[in-house]
């Protein structure tokens, strides 16, 4: 998981800082909420080290011990019954890597590493790591609905680099695999790197921009990391409006068609106005909602359903009044991923047999998206039949 106490240069701000350096200090003015996502994810951190803690670390903890603060820990508001069966996907991850070296790893369970060498007062505290011979693994659990690759990723490298830091004096670490288990939302990913690129890319990258950071200084620069690394300053920005609203100028061309060209370029430039946007309206109603006012905005009381107040009493009335109780009920299956959270681990074969993954429907990717390009077979193609082609206007 990501860091308990919060570095100014943490591992998972890596990618806001790096490519958006003075972010780090404007983060710091703003300050920043803890989300119900967030406290979810810490809750299921905390169940995936409690669980790794009996079986590698303290492996003489009774049962009653497990038991109870298992239980204290499910207890906590935010607990569902699925979050059991994902945490325990991310354990057999671990363990499966753990007991696939001839002698025992050494393991280290949320352990914080300091990289204050590359970035000032940089850590962070990684969810597990493993080192066998030569090869150093970090284990990163994500709880989110949102996949995230593990390919060249700096938060794992960041973890990493710690690792290196802190063990490359008693071990001879070569390379490094960076896992990501995401049970939630795909199967794990991982990414391996020889030590000497990570060490390369703390020089030449990690260095310089943290230097950056540190000071406030360097170039604001908007990216996926505005959204994905959930930027505090999102809805303030005045960088991000100044790129976005840019669009908006250029945009008063003369009447008639734009080119494809000049379509796919609209995209490219325009592909996080939306985003900003939402981050820009969810800036405002927070301020109205601590009674700030914002020139020409107002809160008002949004759509509301109508609910039965009390369902029982409500079914009863009706049942009494001569309708079939079953009527009311309805018998809906459960998301595959819930099914795969209330099921025992020893009982998921059972189900493997039955899931299928069908081709996804197409997405629109920029050119330099490293997936291949969709290729799609209509009726008429597969039958022979020549495709009309339509010019550009
Ligand atoms: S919103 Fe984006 S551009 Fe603005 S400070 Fe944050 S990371 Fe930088």
């Amino acid at each position: 998981m990501g860091e308990k106490k919060h570095a100014l240069l943490s591992p998972s701000g890596a990618a806001k800082w790096i490519n958006c350096p003075p972010s780090a200090r404007l983060e710091e003015q703003l300050g920043e909420e803890e989300s119900d996502a967030a406290r979810e994810g810490t809750l299921a951190h905390d169940i995936c080290e409690l669980k790794l803690r009996k079986l590698f670390i303290e492996k003489g903890m009774s049962d009653a011990t497990y038991k109870r603060r298992l239980n204290k820990l499910k207890k906590h508001e935010l607990y569902q019954k699925e979050m059991d069966g994902h945490t325990d996907t991310y354990v057999d991850y671990v363990s499966s890597i753990a007991y696939s070296f001839p002698t025992t790893p050494y393991m280290a369970v949320e352990k914080e590493f300091s990289y204050d060498a590359y970035a000032k007062e940089g850590f962070g505290t990684s969810d597990c790591l493993l080192i066998a011979g030569t090869h150093m693994h970090v284990f990163d659990f994500k709880y989110g609905h949102t996949p995230v690759s593990a390919d060249h990723n700096p938060q794992m490298m960041l973890y990493a680099l710690g690792a290196v830091c802190t063990y490359g004096f008693i071990y001879p670490v070569q390379e490094v695999t960076m896992h990501i288990i995401q049970p939630r939302v795909t199967a794990p990913a991982r990414c391996t790197i020889p030590v000497s690129e990570l060490l390369e890319w703390a020089d030449k990258v990690v260095k310089p921009m943290a230097a950056l950071a540190w000071e406030g200084k360097g170039d604001f620069k908007q990216g996926f990391w505005c959204d994905k690394c959930y930027c505090s300053a999102n809805g303030c920005c005045k960088h991000r409006a100044e790129e976005n609203l840019q669009l908006e100028k250029e945009a008063q061309l003369p009447v008639g068609a734009f080119s494809y060209t000049e379509l796919g370029d609209i995209l490219v430039r325009g592909r996080f106005v939306a985003a900003w946007i939402k981050k820009v309206e969810a800036q405002v109603t927070r301020l109205l909602q601590q009674g700030k006012q914002v020139p020409g905005w107002k809160l008002v009381e949004g759509q509301s359903k109508r609910q039965i107040s009390d369902f029982d009493k409500a079914i009863e009335a009706l049942v009494a009044a001569g309708y079939q109780e079953d009527l009311f009920y309805i018998n809906k299956p459960l998301p595959m991923g819930e099914i795969e959270g209330v099921i025992d681990k020893k009982d998921k074969p059972i189900l493997e047999p039955f899931i299928i993954k069908p081709p996804g429907a197409p997405v629109l990717a920029e050119e330099s998206d490293k997936r291949p390009v969709y290729v799609s077979v209509t009726p008429e193609e597969a039958f022979g039949e020549k495709k009309e082609e339509k010019n550009e206007p």
